[in-house]
């Protein structure tokens, strides 16, 4: 597979230096690949997409598409489409004419650019809406509108900045799926920025993790969230997060549904006295908060046990609970990197 997208030791200050929003980037982002970028509000993902986009130019760094330095170029003919959270629909423009724009300065004929908006509209399932404005439509809908938009230059690159984050969280499950069958079909590389983790979990392909402007992690949804790479990324991804017990120098930490009544758990494990303080009770779940003693020091930690586990577990009462060994992940305390 070639690479479409690619930056390289990218810097990216403002403010003379005072602010560096990305800090020494480098990535790869493999042709029809779904690229998620998160991380918290400040971190960089919108900067970074920008750059990639050619709405900012790096300090330093470069950025390639299809093998070719595009630093400097601007964003027209950089063969990519950027979808913004707001999806800057021109109001008083119809459906058609939203979606036609782009076209305007290729200079094709009037019918042969309505015929692009045409089939753009069908793939998105919005060919009933095209005589309305914006304003008639759902957000749903203006989403659609957006990313047909977006698609009738037949970009190489999607850029989507956030685009589900004026949807109520209903119609965001739903224009979340049909965002990824959508990306199936036409198999366009595209890259999704979001802070929203299970976002992220459900779209991408792979995962780029940001934090202070640096890349923390890259991987697999799986991968990041089994093997994070540092404690940043442990405790940002997994709802409730990992827990995190400090024992000589190291963190030792592991996720809540591995923390289990000792009789769950088979194998060589790490037993631990577990004092229950509150319990909820979350989608057939139960996360038991509390304190360990035996994994590390005193520590408070979650535990999530499955409908399937029926222990009684009493708060202001002490349980005997383990972890599988091979659910432990170590981090140095200090630096909080990956120890082994
Ligand atoms: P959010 O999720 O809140 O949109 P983000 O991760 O997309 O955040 P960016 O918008 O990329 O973050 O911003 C990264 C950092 O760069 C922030 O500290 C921000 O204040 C700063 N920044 C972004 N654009 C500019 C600018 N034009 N001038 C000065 N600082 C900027």
């Amino acid at each position: 597979m070639s690479v479409t997208v690619e930056v390289s030791n990218l810097i990216k200050q403002f403010d003379g230096g005072h602010v560096r929003a990305i800090d020494d980037v480098s990535l790869a982002i493999e042709e029809g690949e779904y690229l998620v970028l998160l991380g918290p509000s400040g971190c960089g993902k919108t900067t970074l997409l920008r750059t990639i986009a050619g709405l900012e130019q790096p300090t330093s760094g470069d950025v390639l598409i299809d093998g070719s330095v595009v630093n400097g170029l601007p964003p027209r003919v950089r063969k990519v489409a950027m979808v913004f959270q707001s999806y800057a629909l021109y109001p008083h423009k119809t459906v058609l004419a939203n979606i036609v724009f782009p076209l305007k300065p290729e200079k094709l004929p009037k019918q042969e650019r309505e015929s692009k908006a045409r089939w753009a509209a069908e793939l998105l399932g919005i060919d009933h809406l095209l005589d309305r404005k914006p304003r008639q439509l759902s957000g749903g809908e203006r989403q659609r509108v957006a990313l047909a938009r977006a698609l009738v230059r037949a970009p190489h690159v999607f850029l989507l900045d956030e685009p589900l984050s004026n949807l109520d969280a209903k119609l965001r499950a739903s224009a979340r799926d049909e965002l990824k069958r959508f990306q199936q079909r036409v198999g366009t590389t595209t890259v999704y920025v979001t802070h929203d983790q299970a976002e992220a979990m459900g779209l991408g392909d792979r995962i780029a993790v940001m934090n202070h402007g640096k890349l923390r992690q890259l991987g697999h949804p799986v991968e990041v969230y089994d093997d994070p790479a540092d404690t940043f990324v442990a405790t940002f991804i997994g709802s409730p997060p990992m827990n995190l017990v400090p024992r000589d120098g190291t963190l030792v930490g592991f996720r809540p549904e591995h923390l289990l009544p000792a009789a769950h758990v088979s194998g060589e494990r790490v037993e631990a006295s577990f004092h229950v303080d509150r319990i909820e009770y979350l989608s057939g779940d139960r996360h038991v908060y509390g304190t360990v003693n035996g994994i590390g020091k005193d520590t408070r930690v979650i535990a999530r046990l499955p409908a399937t586990v029926t222990d009684a577990v009493t708060p202001g009462e002490s349980h005997p609970f383990a972890v599988n060994v091979d659910k432990l992940r170590f981090f140095d305390a200090e630096s909080g990197e990956r120890s082994e």
